[in-house]
């Protein structure tokens, strides 16, 4: 592959509402920034309530003819626009890189599994057949269907501006509801972009709009009657806030939270794999990831043969310009939240965690401005501390050392997150009883980050996700519409008299 173009806009970031750009009412910006250089690319306009019940009712409007559009009418839409976005997938993945600062070959699979979600969306006719009993009673026949919500809106995260929207937006839309997006702040480009990609496609104006900003713009969206339903994707107390404010107003919500995943390795795993899964899971994306490996338990005597392989690889990743090829891991997404990170890593010295390999300070080579961290090893951390409690959201990787696999599912099981978790092991009876027995969302069996694939849904246990439904698949499918049962008969079956006893069938 030859060197990818730069995203280089410097243009300010606005709302797109009824199928154009709009700037806000109000004059509240904020900076974006490209974390690799530390400099500012962008303005963002931050959306005041006003503007978002503009695009409420925006949306609102378009709602009733989009959702009596025919369901393979809008998958061919949806169609388009997934040719669209794979004809674009590099335009979006460098943007990623410019304003989140993960690795442009990470962000193009971000992309991709954002695409894997449109090409589900894209069989929403199936998806949306009802069931049919045809004479439940003589004369009666009763079926099920399911219908949109209405307007439903996203709140997304820094982590994945590409692929979290998409989780939500394509499956909204099928299903024949409007959608507003809230981006997150810090790289909001690609949500305009494939606001622009959704308009080509042939979506009519109003289906799909973007509100920019921060809680101002989230708290308008709580409270907006219009809004039937909410998805959110995030850190663990805005999901707690998001699922509690919205049911209050009596919305639908699906509110992911945080994560703190761990990966066991037994000892009869096989230890290259194990450390090569270990480096990837951990460092990959800087550790911002939901799914990002963050504590090793390393069982028995694994950890003696584990640990010094995992300093080498750690001290020896190739950390720079996320535009580079060659990169293994880029800078962090903001100079706060690297900040934040080496000052766990000063917690975990201070708690009594053996710092393997201390990242802080990094520098990178002609970028002195850019939020650089290294890759940080702890040994011997323990339950007890905040290092292992608390979502540290950065290169971070700490090990435990733990005497059995009893012991390691005790543990795992204690935790309050349950988003994503591996077993490494050769054993198939002891990788069956990990994957019954763990309460953990997602697991890996030899897999270290085990996103489920688009038909399957995303999300975790404990105070990893607030709600009842995971995201997309068919859970997904449930939660953006309501479902409907109609009874008929008609007059050439209906008896005589009124029926003063509860019907059955006769
Ligand atoms: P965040 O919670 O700070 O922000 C998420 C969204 O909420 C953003 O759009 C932001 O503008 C909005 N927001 C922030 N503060 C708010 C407030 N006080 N009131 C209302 N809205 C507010 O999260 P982040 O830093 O963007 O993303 C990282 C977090 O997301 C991590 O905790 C990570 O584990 C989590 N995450 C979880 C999943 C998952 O599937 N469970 C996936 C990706 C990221």
């Amino acid at each position: 592959m030859g060197a990818p173009e730069a995203f280089t806009a410097t243009t300010d970031i606005t709302h797109w509402i009824g199928g154009q750009r709009v700037p806000s009412s109000g004059a509240r910006r904020q900076a974006v920034y490209n974390p690799a250089t530390g400099a500012v690319s962008r303005q963002l306009h931050l959306a005041e309530a006003v503007d978002v019940n503009a695009a409420v009712a925006n949306a609102q409007a378009a709602f009733p003819a989009w959702a009596d559009t025919p369901p393979i009418r809008r998958a061919r839409v949806i169609n388009q626009f997934l040719a669209l976005m794979n004809q674009h997938k590099d335009t979006l993945a460098a943007m990623i890189t410019a304003e989140h600062g993960k690795v442009f070959t990470d962000a193009q699979g971000e992309v991709m599994r954002g695409i894997d979600i449109i090409e589900f969306a894209c069989g929403i006719p199936q998806l949306l057949k009802g069931d049919y009993t045809d004479q439940v009673s003589t004369g009666i026949d009763n079926w099920t269907m399911r219908q949109p919500l209405g307007v439903v809106a996203g709140v997304t995260p820094f982590n994945f501006p590409v692929m979290v929207p998409c989780w939500m937006f394509p499956v909204a839309l099928a299903c024949g509801n409007a959608f507003i997006l809230k981006p997150s702040e810090r790289d909001p480009s690609p949500s305009l972009f494939m606001a622009e990609l959704l308009k080509q496609a042939g979506l009519p104006d109003g289906v799909f709009n973007v509100v920019q900003g921060d809680k101002v713009a989230v708290d308008a969206l709580l409270a907006n009657p219009e809004v039937k339903a909410l998805s959110f994707v995030g850190s663990t107390p805005i999901a707690q806030y998001i699922y509690e404010t919205g049911a209050h107003h009596g919305k639908r919500v699906q509110a992911l939270g945080g994560a703190k995943n761990h990966m066991v390795v037994m000892p009869d795993a096989d230890i290259d794999q194990a450390v090569d899964a270990l480096i990837g899971a951990g460092y990959g994306s800087a550790g911002e990831r939901c799914m990002a490996i963050s504590v090793a338990v390393l069982v028995g005597d694994v950890a003696d043969k584990v640990v010094p392989k995992l300093a080498e690889r750690a001290r020896a990743l190739k950390i720079k310009n996320g535009m580079e090829l060659d990169a293994e891991m880029g800078p962090i997404v903001t100079r706060e939240a690297r900040d934040r990170i080496e000052g766990y890593i000063q917690l975990g010295v201070q708690e009594g965690a053996r710092l393997v390999v201390d990242g802080r300070g990094f520098k990178v080579p002609g970028h002195d401005g850019g939020f650089f961290t290294g890759g940080t090893l702890f040994d011997h951390v323990t339950p007890s501390m905040r290092i292992y409690k608390e979502e540290i959201f950065g290169p971070v990787l700490g090990c435990v050392r733990v005497p059995d696999f009893a012991a390691a599912v005790d543990l795992i099981n204690a935790h309050e997150f349950g988003n994503g978790v591996a077993c490494f092991t050769s054993d198939g009876n002891v990788a069956r009883e990990f994957a019954r027995r763990i309460q953990v969302g997602m697991v890996g069996i030899n897999v270290p980050i085990p996103v489920p694939m688009a038909w399957h849904g995303f999300g975790g246990w404990k105070r990893s996700l607030f709600g009842d439904m995971h995201a997309y698949g068919e859970e997904g499918v449930r939660f953006y519409t309501k479902q409907k049962s109609v009874m008929q008969r008609w007059p050439a079956s209906i008896g005589k008299g009124a029926e003063f006893v509860m019907p059955t069938a006769k």
